[in-house]
Formats: structure tokens, C-alpha cells, sequence
């Protein structure tokens, strides 16, 4: 029997460094983020790739830990529920994915 280990991260756009919680990110946090954002933002791009990923897990039989950075679960209801329900596991990734200053 093999084993295989996959690791999913589950953040979105302006999670990463450049756009918020880093020394060099353009906004200073995500709270700053959506100051400027709030309205304009669809919580949309998270969704259809993380059905896609489940689908070839499925399509493979393999379990995998997501890990998910918190506040996508208030900005997108129902998609860890989604990845739970297929049988894989959920980490945390960070409140906000802030890396350390
Ligand atoms: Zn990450």
C-alpha cells in the first residue's frame, strides 16, 4: 500500500504578501484591505477552484488536509462545509495569513 500526503491551501487573492499583512504589502491588513474593497469585492475566485481540486481528488479517491485561512469561513458560507462533507480534513491557516514583521 502507498501513501500519499497532499496539502491544500485554501487563501485567497489578497491574502497574499504583496497585498496585505506583510512589511511590504500595499494595504497594511486585511482590515485596510476591505476599507478600500468593501462593496467591490465578490467572494467568487475561491469557490470554483476549490470544487475543481475536490472533484480530482474524488475522481482519485484521495483524502487531503486544507488548510484554510479563518476569514474565508465568514466571506465564503458553506465552502469548508463542502470540503468537509467530500471526507477531507481542515487546518488553519492564520486569522488573516499576517506573516510575522
Ligand atoms: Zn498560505
Amino acid at each position: 500500500m502507498n501513501t500519499l500526503s497532499i496539502t491544500v491551501d485554501i487563501e485567497d487573492w489578497y491574502h497574499i504578501p504583496s497585498v496585505t499583512g506583510s512589511p511590504f504589502a500595499v494595504y497594511k491588513d486585511v482590515n485596510e484591505f476591505f476599507e478600500k474593497w468593501k462593496g467591490r469585492y465578490d467572494y467568487l475566485s475561491l469557490r470554483e477552484p476549490t470544487k475543481r481540486v475536490l472533484d480530482m481528488l474524488d475522481e482519485y479517491d484521495i483524502n487531503a488536509t486544507f488548510f484554510v485561512v479563518a476569514d474565508v469561513v465568514d466571506h465564503y458560507p458553506g465552502l469548508v462545509e463542502s470540503i468537509v462533507e467530500r471526507g477531507h480534513e481542515v487546518g488553519c491557516h492564520g486569522l488573516h495569513h499576517a506573516c510575522k514583521k
